[in-house]
């Protein structure tokens, strides 16, 4: 018989240190105990989402609290604690790390910063998209690695969850670069099934103590959920997080991507669930995009069109403080967002080139003041019907094809 996913809710409702720590013992008890995924003398690296150091009460990042609850229960084991992720942007991540809060949390434990700077180009042959990954050195380092997510939402994707939180293992704006080889939501999606393939790590512990509502995954809304949610399969863990926001699971594209590839399942049946009952964290009014991600069908018609059929990031001037990240972080060149031709930067509004825009949205994802929104071109809310026309249009193409051979 088919071996099923494990996964794990453990009520915690506040980032109180003590509560945590029992929480977090609690959790990795129900999956064997921290000796499973810890030996003496090992080098574990602990992996949390930084997507842009911020004040940990927006839930942009994995609580620092969380971070240290489980480095002082991995302790215990005797290997040798490392940390790091790579965040967006230009920053260093020791600098990153430095502003989360996660470097003071994790000095007092032992806890060394790895290598997310520089990074090496390795094989992996089981990868869909690529058989050559970028990771950071500090992850090829290690022995094993221990995944510290936090559930948001994302305009994208719907929910960032186990499976993105691998990205950060890709070095400085080797991301961006990934973002401008990988257009396409779904291709991109399985290149990062095939990064936390690589990365493999042994468990992910997500925070889901507050979580990420609306406009995630860095400009949505603080919510209370008041769990901390084990796994060894990422795509059963961000399947009972979605089940937790009221979101089909099937509409994250890293979890189809993730079931296809073999690293993970999202159906109910093939997930035991331990711990605490799923049923007492549903949110239902939880603020998160309830449909299917669009798939532009590959048809000439509609290929020509995807520029004006996907939603566009559009900066909203009176919330735009000029700082220019979004131009730093657009990873298309020559960039898709500049200061205006003639004008002195930082002095007023960036425009958009929406020729060059392939819609990645990593200048949404990292503007600090919530003043780009993503949205909808006229033909994009027409979508439904204009892939109808595409198919019908295809198929008629198709036919005369056949008469005329
Ligand atoms: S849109 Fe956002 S990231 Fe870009 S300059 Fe304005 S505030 Fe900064
Ligand atoms: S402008 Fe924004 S959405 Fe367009 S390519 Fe640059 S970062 Fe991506």
């Amino acid at each position: 018989m088919k071996q099923k996913s494990t996964v794990a809710i453990v009520k915690c409702s506040s980032y109180d240190d003590q509560e945590l720590e029992t929480a977090v013992n609690k959790g990795l008890a129900l999956l064997g105990g921290v000796d499973k995924f810890a030996s003496p003398k090992e080098k574990i690296l602990f992996k949390p989402n930084i997507l842009w150091p911020t004040n940990p009460d927006k839930c942009v990042v994995t609580h620092p609290a969380v971070f240290k609850a489980v480095l002082s229960v991995f302790k215990s084991t005797g290997a040798s604690l490392f940390f790091g992720d790579s965040s967006g942007g230009l920053q260093s991540p020791e600098s990153a790390l430095k502003k989360s809060g996660h470097f003071q949390a994790a000095q007092p434990l032992g806890a060394e910063l790895a290598d997310f700077v520089n990074g090496e180009s390795v094989s992996y042959p089981a990868g869909v998209t690529s058989k050559r990954l970028l990771i950071a050195k500090g992850v090829l380092d290690a022995d094993g690695v221990i995944s510290l997510p936090k559930l948001k939402t994302h305009i994208l994707t719907r929910m960032t969850g186990a499976v993105k939180n691998q990205y950060g293992c890709v070095p400085g704006m080797g991301k961006g670069q990934y973002h401008a080889q990988f257009p396409d939501l779904h291709d991109f999606s399985k290149l990062l099934v095939d990064i936390c393939g690589f990365v493999n790590p042994r468990l992910y512990i997500m925070d889901a103590v507050m979580g990420m509502e609306g406009n995630g995954p860095q400009s949505g809304d603080p919510r209370h959920i008041g769990a901390l949610i084990f796994s060894t399969d990422p795509v059963a863990l961000d399947a009972v997080a979605a089940g937790i926001i009221d979101l089909d699971p099937s509409f994250i594209p890293t979890s189809t991507a993730g079931l296809q590839a073999g690293l993970g399942t999202y159906k109910n049946e093939d997930i035991e669930l331990l711990g605490d009952p799923l049923e007492q964290f549903v949110i239902k009014d939880y603020k998160v995009v309830k449909k299917p991600v669009q798939s532009i069908p590959e048809t000439p018609f509609l290929k020509n069109l995807k520029r004006l059929i996907n939603p566009a990031p559009v900066i909203d001037k009176k919330a735009c403080t000029r700082c220019g990240r979004c131009i730093d972080v657009c990873p298309v060149e020559p960039k898709a967002v500049g200061w205006k031709k003639g004008s002195i930067p930082k002095k007023s509004v960036p425009v958009y080139n929406y020729r060059e825009c392939i819609r990645c949205y990593c200048c949404h994802e990292m503007c600090p003041s919530r003043a780009i929104n993503v949205k909808k071109p006229f033909l994009g809310r027409c979508f439904p019907f204009l892939s109808y026309i595409a198919l019908l249009m295809s198929s008629i193409f198709a036919k005369r094809n056949d008469k005329t051979k």
